[in-house]
Formats: C-alpha cells, sequence, structure tokens
C-alpha cells in the first residue's frame, strides 16, 4: 500500500526527529528539503550558492524552485510505495503545486505537529545537530547516535534567525493549516509531549487515516 505523508509544523517541532523513526518503520524515503538545500550548500552547487544567503537568514526560497527539486524527487522510482515529505509545502502555491504532482497517487496523510512559539524557541535554542549527516542530537551525548559524527548548532539556529524563521512560518506555512485541515486525512499532533510518546500517536493517526 502507498502511504504519501507531509509533515507540517514550526521549525523544532520535531518534523525531522519523528521522520527519522517513521521511515524505519514504514521504509519509505524521508524527503527533507531543509537536508537536501543544505547538502546542496555544503558541496558548492549552482543550487546551493542560489540559496544560501536566503536560508542563513531563515526566508523561503523560491517557489519555483524548491517545487522543481521535489518534483524531481517524487518522480524517481524509490517513492512508490510512498514519501515522507519534511518541510515541503510550505507555502500555499507549494501545496497546490503538491496535489498536482500527486493527482491519481494515495492521498496525503498530513501530520501536523502543533508547538507553541515559546517552546519553540526554547528548544531551538540548545539545539545541537550532527556535522556529518545532519541527525538531530539525542540527549545531551557528544557524538551523533546515527553515525558517531560530531554535534554542532545549526547555523540558521541563532536567535535572530529563530525569530524570522517563526514569522516566515506564521505568515506563509500556517496557513495551510486552513488549506489541508478539512481534509479527513489530516492529523493534529501534540508535539509538546516526549519523542516516542509523539511517534506512537502519529502510527495511531496514521493508522486510522491510511
Ligand atoms: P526548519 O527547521 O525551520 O523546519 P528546514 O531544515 O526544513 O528548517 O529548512 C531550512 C531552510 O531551508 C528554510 O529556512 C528555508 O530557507 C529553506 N527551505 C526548506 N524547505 C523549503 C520550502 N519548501 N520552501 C522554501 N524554502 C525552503
Ligand atoms: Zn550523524
Amino acid at each position: 500500500m502507498e502511504l504519501n505523508l507531509v509533515m507540517l509544523g514550526p521549525p523544532g517541532a520535531g518534523k525531522g526527529t519523528q521522520a527519522r523513526q517513521l521511515r524505519r518503520k514504514w521504509n519509505i524515503p524521508h524527503i527533507s528539503t531543509g537536508a537536501m538545500l543544505r547538502e546542496a550548500v555544503a558541496a558548492g552547487t549552482p543550487l546551493g550558492r542560489e540559496v544560501a544567503a536566503i536560508m542563513g537568514n531563515g526566508s523561503l526560497i523560491n517557489d519555483d524552485v524548491i517545487t522543481s527539486v521535489v518534483f524531481e524527487r517524487l518522480a524517481q522510482p524509490e517513492t512508490k510505495a510512498g514519501f515522507l515529505l519534511d518541510g515541503f509545502p510550505r507555502t500555499i502555491p507549494q501545496a497546490e503545486s503538491l496535489d498536482r504532482i500527486v493527482a491519481g497517487r494515495a492521498p496525503l496523510i498530513i501530520i501536523d505537529i502543533v508547538l507553541s512559539e515559546a517552546e519553540v524557541v526554547r528548544r531551538l535554542a540548545s539545539r545541537m545537530v550532527c556535522a556529518e549527516c545532519g541527525a538531530n542530537a539525542v540527549g545531551d551525548g557528544s557524538a551523533c547516535h546515527d553515525c558517531g559524527g560530531p554535534l554542532v548548532p545549526r547555523a540558521d539556529d541563532r536567535k535572530q534567525v529563530v525569530l524570522n524563521r517563526l514569522k516566515v512560518y506564521r505568515d506563509q506555512t500556517e496557513p495551510l493549516v486552513q488549506y489541508y485541515g478539512r481534509r479527513r486525512t489530516y492529523c493534529h499532533i501534540d508535539g509538546a509531549r516526549l519523542p516516542d510518546d509523539v511517534t506512537m500517536e502519529i502510527i495511531r493517526a496514521v493508522e486510522t487515516h491510511a
């Protein structure tokens, strides 16, 4: 059965952390636009050079640019059994494009992970990520759980940039809650609980909505 999941929610809500768990459970690819863009920046590709400054201040890159990146990825055979989109769509035009891209496939299941702004700011101020693979750190060890790489703060987790990412989320991404909210496959998830509890709540919600 095809499982097409979209993770919604503010920065720091746990989309990436949850996606890594769910990818293992259902064996579907985790497509993180943020991770793909950070890789492009690190590799110095034309795309990376185009988006580096915009990402650095927490603003959104151009809809057409990111949509074609996602379009290409979703056309690959590895997404036949489904996919887990993390970080896309982030605007209404992106959501409309996604609906066109997946027309005829299994319906999108929307996982909206809800978290207060105060909690977002608190979490991102202390977040550490793996310099090698980008995974979020778990607990307070000094190396990555996935690959053993060194842990560092994420470049866009500086306070000023976090406040801009929150404003961008409020203005451009939160309208997606209305866009998707009436669908039978929309799931509202409390992101303030412990990571394993959030994972269980998502699995339960997906199993009843798929
Ligand atoms: P967050 O932790 O804020 O959810 P991500 O890792 O998903 O961040 O994305 C990091 C940055 O990459 C964003 O701040 C933005 O500049 C860019 N980006 C990622 N996905 C998109 C998208 N769908 N549309 C536009 N810009 C995007
Ligand atoms: Zn790692």
